[in-house]
């Protein structure tokens, strides 16, 4: 698996000058090298594990989400896989493991999870310009849950818009309805 440190350090659990100057700079954090030995140990009985990288940890109070390169999940999780169980043990927290993707939805629906999104809308507020003639529309995304899936968020609404603006690149707005 590829991840954050190098697969020399990941293998020996030893840090090399290159590895140790990424920390010292918090470019990767303990919870990066805790992972890399993780699944270090989880593609020895796994070795389509191989394929796949980690291509960024986002760690919050409640959860660390890890992003994924596209496909990849199906070689860590289900049946028998249980990489994100070791990794809950490894860091104590719970595990999000999402896909890189392109599609919205999904992203948004990864992110939300276990709470079940209802619906996402798209609406068109227009803008007002200072200069007379020059006002635009902008869309906006609205992320609709129903009030008793509040509890089943995985963090508060405010790091999930933050999450998914960060994934995405999308603004979002919440609503309970
Ligand atoms: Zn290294």
């Amino acid at each position: 698996m590829k991840t954050a440190i190098c697969a020399f350090c990941a293998q020996t659990g030893m840090l090399c000058k290159d590895c140790q100057t990424k920390l010292a700079e918090g470019e990767i954090t303990d919870t990066d090298i805790k992972i890399a030995k993780t699944a270090v140990d989880f593609e020895k009985n796994n070795p389509n594990a191989s394929k796949v990288s980690i291509l960024e940890t986002i760690e919050r109070p409640k959860f660390i989400l890890l992003i994924v390169s596209p496909g990849s999940i199906r070689f860590l999780t289900g049946g028998t896989l249980d990489f994100d169980k070791r990794l809950e043990r490894a860091l104590n927290k719970p595990i999000k493991l999402m896909e890189k993707s392109k599609n919205k939805r999904r992203v948004i629906d990864d992110i939300f999870s276990p709470a079940l999104i209802s619906g996402i809308n798209t609406i068109f507020v227009p803008i007002r310009s200072a200069k007379p003639g020059h006002s635009s529309v902008e869309e906006e995304t609205i992320v609709v849950l129903s009030p008793d899936q509040k509890e089943k968020l995985p963090g508060t609404v405010k790091e999930l818009i933050d999450l998914v603006k960060l994934v995405a690149g999308e603004d979002i707005r919440v609503e309970f309805r």
